[in-house]
C-alpha cells in the first residue's frame, strides 16, 4: 500500500518521537511550565515496534526516532538495534542532542549506526547554557569527534535564531571547514505558543549572504532522500559542507513526504497543524488491530494540510501550532 494525500504527495518518511522528555530546556523548544506526556500515554517500545511494522507495509522507507531526547529513555539503544534487525531495508535515522552518547559511539558504530543528526546551536559555552538551559557543550562537541573518529557521519543542526547566535556564523563556517561534517541552519520556527517570536527569524537567504564574506561556497545538488529540503553548499577549501533549511521563508510544503508519530501515539501529518490523529487507544483496544490502524493513517495522510498555508493564517507573532517541539520531535 502507498500512501498518498489528496493533491498527489506520496509519504514515504515516518518521525517517530519515542519520549518527550529532554535533559535540554531549549528555548525554542520547550517553556517553563510545560506539562510532560504522562507515563501511562507514553507508548511501549513494542507498541512503538508494531507501528514501525505497520508503516513499513505502508511504503514508509525512511524512519528518524526522535525526542524529546531519544537516548534520555531506558532502553532506546535496544530499541534502535531492534528496529534495524527487524527492519533492514528501511533508511533508519536518528535526532539527538548529543549530550549523553559520547560513550556509546562504539556500541552505536557496531549495531550498525552509520550517521546521526546532533543539533548545536552554538559554539559559545555561555549562548549554550542561555540557549539551553544546560552546561553541556562540552559533552556534545566530544560526541562529535568521538562519531568522527568512529566513522560516523554527522549532520550538525543549528537553529537560526537573529541576536542569538547569528554573531557566531564565521565560527560555523570555521568548525565546517575544518571538519568533515554538513553543518546546516534551520529556520526557527515559532511553535508552541511561549516559545515563539518573529523577530528571531534569520532567514535562510540572509545566512547564504553573509557566509560569503566567511567562504567561497558551491552550490551542490543532493540527492533528496539524504538532505530532504536542505539546500546544501561545499566550502571551498574545507573538509565539510553547509546546509540551509528554510521552513518558514520558503517552505517546501509541495513535496513534503512526512508523517510524525508522538510518543503518546498521536499522528501528526503536518508539523504546523495541531490536528491529531490517535493511535494508541487503537494499539491498545484488543478488538482492533492493524487494518484498523492502517486505515486511519491511509485516511489521515490523505488529509495531509499545506503547512505553508497555516503559517500565512496566524495572525500577527501567534505561534503557528499550540504543541511544542519537544512534544513533536522536530
Ligand atoms: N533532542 C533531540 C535534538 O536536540 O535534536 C531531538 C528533538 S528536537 C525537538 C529535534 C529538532 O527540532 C532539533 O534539531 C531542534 O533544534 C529542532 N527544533 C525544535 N524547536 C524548533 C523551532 N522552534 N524551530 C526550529 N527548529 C526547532
Amino acid at each position: 500500500m502507498v500512501l498518498t494525500d489528496k493533491i498527489g504527495r506520496t509519504v514515504s518518511y515516518l518521525r517517530l518521537s519515542v519520549t518527550d522528555r529532554c535533559n535540554l530546556r531549549c528555548m525554542y523548544c520547550v517553556t517553563k511550565d510545560f506539562q510532560f506526556i504522562p507515563h501511562p500515554n507514553i507508548l511501549r517500545y513494542e507498541e512503538m515496534l508494531r507501528l514501525v511494522n505497520i508503516a513499513a507495509t505502508m511504503n514508509i522507507s525512511k524512519l528518524r526516532l526522535t525526542g524529546g531526547e531519544p537516548f534520555a529513555r531506558k532502553g532506546f539503544m535496544n530499541f534502535i538495534s531492534t528496529v534495524m534487525d527487524k527492519h533492514p531495508q528501511l533508511d533508519l535515522r536518528i535526532t539527538t542532542n548529543g549530550t549523553l552518547i559520547e560513550d556509546l559511539i562504539p556500541e552505536l558504530k557496531k549495531i550498525g549506526v552509520s550517521r546521526l543528526n546532533i543539533s548545536l546551536d552554538t559554539l559559545d559555552r555561555e549562548t549554550f547554557k542561555e540557549v539551553t538551559g544546560r552546561d553541556h557543550l562540552d559533552d556534545v562537541l566530544a560526541t562529535i569527534s568521538a562519531c568522527l573518529s568512529a566513522g560516523i557521519r554527522i549532520k550538525v543542526n543549528a537553529v537560526a535564531m537573529k541576536g542569538i547566535n547569528d554573531k557566531e556564523l564565521g565560527d560555523f563556517i570555521h568548525f565546517a571547514k575544518e571538519n568533515p561534517i554538513d553543518m546546516r541552519f534551520i529556520e526557527f520556527m515559532p511553535m508552541g505558543d511561549e516559545t515563539k517570536s518573529d523577530n528571531m527569524l534569520w532567514t535562510a537567504d540572509e545566512i547564504l549572504e553573509q557566509s560569503r564574506e566567511f567562504a567561497r561556497l558551491i552550490k551542490i545538488k543532493v540527492r533528496p532522500e539524504n538532505h530532504g529540503p536542505a539546500r546544501m553548499f561545499a566550502i571551498e577549501g574545507g573538509k565539510g559542507r553547509l546546509g540551509l533549511i528554510s521552513p518558514v521563508s520558503s517552505h517546501f510544503c509541495a513535496t513534503c513526504n512526512r508523517l510524525r508519530i508522538t510518543s503518546d501515539g498521536q499522528l501528526r501529518t503536518c508539523l504546523f497543524s495541531d490536528k491529531t490523529y490517535g493511535l494508541r487507544d487503537i494499539l491498545r483496544n484488543p478488538d482492533l488491530g492493524d487494518d484498523d490502524l492502517k486505515k486511519v493513517i491511509a485516511e489521515a495522510t490523505m488529509d495531509k494540510p499545506l503547512g505553508y498555508h497555516l503559517l500565512e493564517q496566524r495572525s500577527g507573532s501567534e505561534g503557528v501550532c499550540e504543541t511544542q517541539m519537544s512534544a513533536i520531535g522536530g
